[in-house]
Order: structure tokens, then sequence, then C-alpha cells
């Protein structure tokens, strides 16, 4: 078992660090928000007063941090991570954030003689409760050995994506084809309403059908057909729409960079905007049907 310091106890970070400790690790917490540290203390965490306590003399850092701003700030600002932590610490990032702060953080800690991997998640809070995540990895070979089994206690399927970003890319491309998804399964929705077709009816062919997909048959954006989706709980997330919104704006971003033509992934970025913009960036991002379907 490892010694783990874990820093971002929000809504994925609090239940993955709970299945690190059920494991058997042993884990130096820390967070800026008192409630999220009782809530670690009382699934067996110790606390640290700082993200450079938690890091110091473990074996293994992993954050799960909002944003970008953030992750530079821990691991490369002012007291950060990188200029605390022993030799040989292996550096973990789960957070979804840009390809080119992944690699430029990584590259930082590499420059201290440290291992860093960009780690980022699919599954949402279900699956970080449930231990089902799926973590796209970015960095190098023996990072990745060391760094697996630990995962594996939090996940299920884990992928070597490629060098440090990879695991970052393939976040961002997942969740664009996941805002598009969303929106289109909506939008036939909404189109079999006008036409007289039941929803249910509706699901019970597409999801058997060519039209099959997780925006679908796992977080169906209408009430009903899914009894686990948020539509059953007024879009209660779940995944907010604003942070959607970040993935659809990274993945704009990234495409800008890369050359790459990405126009549905823009359309999609531009509703989620326009959602968000509308005071609806709390809600769950399957809550964008409303605004789809309108006022009837
Ligand atoms: P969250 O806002 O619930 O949690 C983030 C936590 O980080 C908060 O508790 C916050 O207090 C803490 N934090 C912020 N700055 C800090 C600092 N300087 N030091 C210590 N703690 C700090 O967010 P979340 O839903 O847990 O998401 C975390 C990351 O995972 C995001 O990058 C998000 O895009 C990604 N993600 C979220 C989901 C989801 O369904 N929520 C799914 C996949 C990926």
């Amino acid at each position: 078992m490892a010694s783990i310091g874990f820093i971002g106890l929000g809504n994925m970070g609090g239940p993955m660090a709970r299945n690190l400790l059920k494991a058997g690790h042993e884990l130096k917490a820390f967070d800026l928000v008192p409630a999220a540290l009782d809530a670690a203390a009382k699934a067996g965490a110790s606390l640290a007063k700082s993200a450079a306590e938690a890091a110091k003399d473990v074996e293994v850092v992993i954050t799960m941090l909002p944003a970008a701003q953030h992750v530079r700030q821990v691991y490369t600002g002012e007291g950060g991570i990188v200029g605390a932590v022993s030799p040989g610490t292996l550096l973990i990032d789960s957070s979804t954030i840009d390809v080119d702060t992944a690699r430029a953080v990584a590259s930082a800690a590499k420059a201290k003689g440290l291992m860093m991997l960009d780690a980022p998640v699919s599954g949402g809070t279900g699956g970080a409760e449930a231990g089902t995540l799926t973590f796209m990895v970015g960095g190098e070979d023996a990072a990745y050995a060391k760094a697996e089994p630990i995962l594996k206690n939090m996940g299920k399927t884990i992928v070597h994506a490629g060098a440090s970003g990879a695991g970052q890319a393939a976040k961002i491309c997942n969740n664009m084809i996941l805002g598009a998804s969303m929106i289109v399964v909506g939008e036939a929705f909404a189109l079999a309403d006008k036409l007289g077709l039941d929803k249910q009816k509706l699901f019970d062919i597409s999801s058997k059908s060519s039209g099959q997909c997780w925006s679908m048959t796992a977080y169906c954006p209408v009430p009903g057909p899914v009894p686990t989706s948020p539509a059953n709980r007024d879009y209660k997330p779940g995944f907010t729409a604003d942070m959607m919104l970040k993935d659809l704006k990274l993945a704009q971003q990234a495409a800008s960079s890369a050359g790459a033509t990405t126009p549905i992934g823009a359309a999609a970025a531009a509703l989620y905007g326009l959602f968000c913009a509308q005071g609806h960036g709390a809600v769950d991002f399957s809550g964008i049907y409303k605004l789809i379907r309108g006022r009837n």
C-alpha cells in the first residue's frame, strides 16, 4: 500500500479519496473547503494544512482541481508542490485542463527530477463513488507502471494514451463527442414530441438502433426512459453545464491551435455558452434539453 497526498476533495476528489482509503492506502488530504476536509477525515484521511504539506513525504500525489489555473498554482505557484516534494515522488493530476498547461507543469516537474502524469477521468460522480472511472493517462512508461495499480483502486478502465498531454487530449476529444451527442439526442426527443411520437417509444427503438449512444442510454435528457438520469431529479448534477462548457472551450482552443476543423464541436460550445449565460451553469449538462425544447 502507498502513502498518498490527495489535493482537491470536491465532487470527484472526495469519493476518489474514499476509494483509496477503502483499498488500504494511507492518505494525507488537503482542500480549501473545511467541509471537504471534515468528510475526508471521517473517511480515515489525515489532514494537511496546505497542498505542499499534503505532498511532503508521500510516495504519490494526486490532484483533482477545478481548472488549469488551480493546477498551475498548486504545482508551480508560490509554495507549490513541485518545489516541496521529495525526489522520486510520483505526481498525478486528474483534473481536466488544457494540453499545453498539462505539458508545461509536467516539464517543470521533470526539471526537478519528478515523474508526472496527466490522468483525467470520465464517468462522473457516479463513477467516482463506485470506483468505476475511466482514466486516460499521458506520460512516461515508468510513471504509468507505478500509477496503474493505484488508479485501479478508483477506476475500472485505465488507458495509457501516450506521452505527456495525451490524457488531456483524449479527455477533450471524448467530451466534445459527449456535448454534441447530448444536444442532438435532446433535439431528437423534442422533434419526436412535435411529431406525436411517445418518448419511451423513441427510446425503445433508438437505444437498440444506430442512433444509440451514451447520452441516450445512460444519461437520457428527458425524464422517464432512464430512471437514474439527472432528468428525473430536475437536472441536479451530475456534471454541470459550466463544466461541459469548460471542456468544449478547451476542445475549441486545442482545435484552433492544432489547425483541426470541428464545426459541430464549435456549435456545441456556442449552445452551452448560451445555456450558461442564461443562468443555468449549475444545472446538469443534460438540462440543455430545456433550451432545445423551448417553453412547450
Ligand atoms: P469541485 O469544484 O467539486 O472540486 C474541486 C475541489 O478543489 C474543491 O473542493 C475546491 O475547494 C478544491 N480546490 C480548488 N483550489 C484548490 C487549491 N488551491 N488547493 C486545494 N484545493 C483546491 O470539482 P469536481 O467536480 O470535483 O471536478 C474536479 C475536476 O474533475 C475538474 O477539472 C472537472 O472538469 C473534472 N471532472 C469532473 C467530473 C464531474 O462529473 N464532476 C467528471 C469528470 C471530470
